[in-house]
């Protein structure tokens, strides 16, 4: 028997018995490998949306001015010393951390999970790495920064140097031919999945969005806090990829779930967030924003909370407030006015088609 499969605005004729085949051998990890993209039928539709989701939201490093930004750069009384050390660790940090995650993702997880749909959105988070990293280019030719002085940033400063290797290691360790059979592996696996998107992309990311949107609301780097609400809008995209892509892998694999090794994941957020918390600290020296390193510690353990809540975990620190109510705003692009000429608005439009389920059909 035939049936009618649509997806966005095409319409597929499937042999129904083969589907249902296809649809079974799907899986997060030990599914059917083959070398041929069947995304048909659809068996993880929110990676298919997210994908759609995440090519609506595309922009280009280029479009966003930077002409203030480098006239407040080269002015010598319009930053202070500790403004321009929060730009400094900033470019420096996400220099070394979007490579990280791209690579992660390209040599870990995107070869690990077995369901084309998840290759591709993955395919997708890691481009949109090269398109943050692209940006810090953008951003370093832009002020004349010297590269090797951002590249010595991540060598030579402890807290940085300590972020990276926490995740680092961990994607290290699973860069071999992995028998995803036994529960042991599959645990480093989810381990890998909850650290790069709870831990990193979720928590020790958000230190310095908060301190760069800071200048931003003070008018302060235009260009370059665009560029980071954008880059912001995307990671909580990247987020809820691997947040979906944990939640499945252990309904998949129940016995993934032991509390033993939840407890694991709650001591790596409790790791992450000490890790954070120096880190802001030395971007933070002083009270340079008009807001404090303490506040900004408060902030990470209530985004880290979220985290926690948003994959079934209990939160470290229970029921700690926003600090920076006015920051959910800033990061909430959705409304706003053409910015590049019309052009995100377009590819809105674009990919904003239907999704029919089959069943609908
Ligand atoms: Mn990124
Ligand atoms: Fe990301």
């Amino acid at each position: 028997m035939e049936k009618r499969y649509q997806i966005g605005n095409k319409t597929f004729v499937l042999d129904e018995e083969k589907a249902v085949d296809a649809y079974a051998a799907k899986k997060v990890i030990n599914g059917r490998q083959t070398m041929t993209f069947n995304l048909l039928p659809l068996k993880y539709q929110w990676a298919y949306d997210l994908y759609r989701k995440m090519k609506a939201n595309h922009w280009e490093p280029e479009d966003i001015p930077m002409q203030k930004d480098v006239e407040q750069w080269q002015s010598q009384y319009e930053l202070s010393e500790g403004e321009r050390w929060i730009i400094m660790m900033g470019i420096g940090y996400f220099s070394a951390a979007e490579g990280i995650v791209g690579d992660n993702i390209l040599h870990v997880v995107r070869e690990l999970v077995t369901a084309p749909e998840l290759k591709l959105v993955l395919g997708r988070h890691a481009h949109e790495e090269n398109i943050h990293a692209d940006s810090l280019l953008y951003m370093i030719s832009s002020l004349g920064i010297n590269p090797h002085e951002c590249e010595a940033m991540f060598e030579q400063i402890p807290t940085i140097l300590k972020k990276n290797e926490f995740v680092s290691e961990i994607s290290r360790s699973m860069r071999r031919d992995m028998d995803l059979s036994q529960t042991e592996s599959k645990q480093e696996f989810a381990k890998n999945i909850f650290v790069f998107g709870q831990c990193m992309e979720g928590t020790q990311f958000y230190g310095l969005f908060g301190m760069i949107l800071s200048l931003y609301r003070q008018n302060k780097f235009p260009g370059i806090g665009q560029m980071f609400r954008y880059t912001l809008r995307d990671e909580s995209n990247h987020i809820e990829v691997f947040r979906n892509l944990l939640m499945d892998l252990v309904e998949e694999n129940p016995d993934v779930w032991t509390t033993e090794f939840r407890e694991d994941l709650r001591a790596l957020m409790g790791e992450a967030v000490e890790l954070e918390k120096e880190f802001i600290r030395d971007c933070l020296p002083v009270n340079a924003v008009g807001l404090t390193a303490e506040e900004f510690c408060q902030y990470v353990d209530y985004i880290s909370a979220r985290r926690m809540e948003g994959v079934g975990l209990k939160p470290l620190i229970e029921d700690v407030a926003n600090p920076f109510p006015w920051l959910a705003e800033m990061m909430d692009i959705k409304k706003e006015q053409n910015f590049f000429e019309g052009r995100v608005t377009e590819y809105q439009k674009a990919s904003s088609l239907t999704m029919v389920s089959d069943d609908e059909l």
